[in-house]
């Protein structure tokens, strides 16, 4: 088979696959899960021809897959990919740029730049702000809270760059009680120690509570968070924002998937968070971009590009090339897949996207709770938390819906008590799709 027969079967198969997404099973069956096993041999001493690689991997993987493209799917914030995203994706694949510069690739760089010029309209975040995209809202939390720091110790005359940490001054860092365990991760690869972190606490709706915000000073960065895990909750950006920066701190969000809120006619959710430093964000779960895509948006955007700097002498891009912006030096173009979903949605487009989700987690929240579950969060974003008369009901509820392949979504623990979350993030998911999540689960209940 020669390379372009070979990528027509590729995109036959994507394409049967893609077909079949809303008839699959949302989990693999045991079949499908014991059929991977296949995949457990040693490296090939000859290899195999290119269409025998390709079939197996769709002969024993597409069955082994989560349908999370799909419109039953239900956990975490996954999001699904817009048409428009998977197939700008694939183009992409064909182009194979390495965009970390104008000079690797002119295209990628003009629709990066374009790309980041509309996320800061579309989420209306300062315009000077630089955008780098990122793998994921981790690796873009890490590049903010290390220019953070940066900025705070120049503040205080410390070269951080030659002299690194020993003997620096200390920089405190505050994060709610709530924090991601990714941004704890951020922290703690950059040295800030966990035992040394302070929690802000949190009030019953697992906001930040602004009359109890620890001590913050000039050489402090505070990490809150819009859209919270469990109950897709805003820290009260407006309360604590202006608190922190008369205080000399610095402000980073952690704005995974909530940020989109702002693009909806629920921004008044954010109303605040445009007084922050630094925000990270995902496109690759509510913004329904393909995996992996996330950004580091900093308003000063010379301090990120100046912590993130790795120009070479051999290689030496604009100040705000991407390389200089994230951790990447050699990167795919991930910034194409949101021009693409951003020209395909429009301004409108992302807004009733947004506004459809969280209108279906309302939905689904009623028919729980007539159904008699417990909703246990406000419901104010595309988050529903819930809980069933009994641990042991709640529990068994999420196993039977996991194990139906009907649909799927995550347990978590809530206030010590096990509970599960259903998040509504993909472009698939219709009213119908809400309608048999809430019936499937009304029968289990009922049968119990
Ligand atoms: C998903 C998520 C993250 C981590 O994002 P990745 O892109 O998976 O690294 C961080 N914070 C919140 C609130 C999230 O939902």
């Amino acid at each position: 088979m020669n390379e372009l027969t070979l990528l027509t079967d590729a995109d036959d198969r994507a394409r049967r696959y893609t077909e079949s997404i809303p008839a699959r099973r949302v989990f693999p069956d045991q079949a499908a899960l014991q059929a991977l096993a296949a995949f457990n041999e040693p490296l090939p001493a000859r290899g195999h021809a290119p269409e025998d690689v390709l079939q197996m991997l769709d002969d024993i993987g597409s069955p082994g897959t989560v349908v999370s493209n799909g419109p039953r799917y239900f956990g975490f914030v996954i999001g699904a990919a817009l048409p428009a995203a998977a197939a700008a994706e694939r183009l992409m694949l064909a182009w194979d740029q390495c965009a970390s510069s104008f000079d690797n690739s002119p295209v990628a760089a003009t629709l990066e730049r374009v790309a980041a010029g509309w996320v800061l309209d579309a989420l209306d975040l300062p315009r000077e702000s630089a955008v780098g995209f990122g793998t994921s809202a981790t690796a873009c939390t890490l590049s903010c809270l290390a220019a953070a720091r940066r900025v705070l110790l120049a503040r205080q005359g410390w070269d951080f760059d030659n002299d690194g940490l020993t003997g620096a001054p200390e920089v405190k860092v505050v994060v709610s009680e709530l924090v991601h365990i990714t941004v704890k991760k951020a922290l703690r690869l950059l040295g800030f120690g966990m035992k040394n972190i302070v929690f802000a606490p949190v009030n019953h709706h697992g906001q930040v509570d602004a009359e109890r915000l620890p001590a913050l000073d000039d050489m402090t960065i505070l990490c809150l968070q819009a859209g919270e895990v469990n109950t897709g909750e805003f820290d009260p950006f407006d309360m604590l924002i202006p608190q922190a920066k008369a205080a000399g701190a610095w402000v980073h969000v952690d704005a995974a998937f909530g940020l989109w809120a702002r693009a909806s006619s629920h921004a008044g959710l954010t109303k605040g968070i445009e007084g922050a430093d630094s925000w990270t964000t995902d496109a690759h779960k509510w913004l329904n971009t393909p995996y992996d895509c996330a950004m580091a948006i900093c308003r000063d955007s010379e301090a990120l590009a100046a912590a993130m700097n790795s120009d070479a002498v051999y290689l030496s891009g604009a100040r705000d090339a991407q390389k200089n912006l994230t951790l990447e030096f050699s990167r795919r173009a991930r910034g194409i897949p949101v021009w693409a979903a951003l020209r395909s949605l429009g301004r409108e487009g992302v807004a009733s996207m947004v506004n459809k989700h969280c209108a279906l987690a309302r939905r689904i929240a009623q028919g729980l709770e007539q159904a008699g579950f417990e909703i246990l969060n406000r419901v104010t974003l595309n988050q529903i938390l819930v809980r069933a008369h009994t641990d042991e009901l709640t529990v068994a509820a999420r196993e039977a819906v996991q194990a139906s392949g009907e649909a799927w979504f995550g347990a978590t623990v809530w206030e010590g008590r096990p509970a599960f979350r259903i998040s509504v993030s993909s472009w698939r998911t219709t009213e119908s799709d809400a309608d048999a999540l809430v019936e499937l689960l009304t029968g289990i209940a009922e049968r119990r």
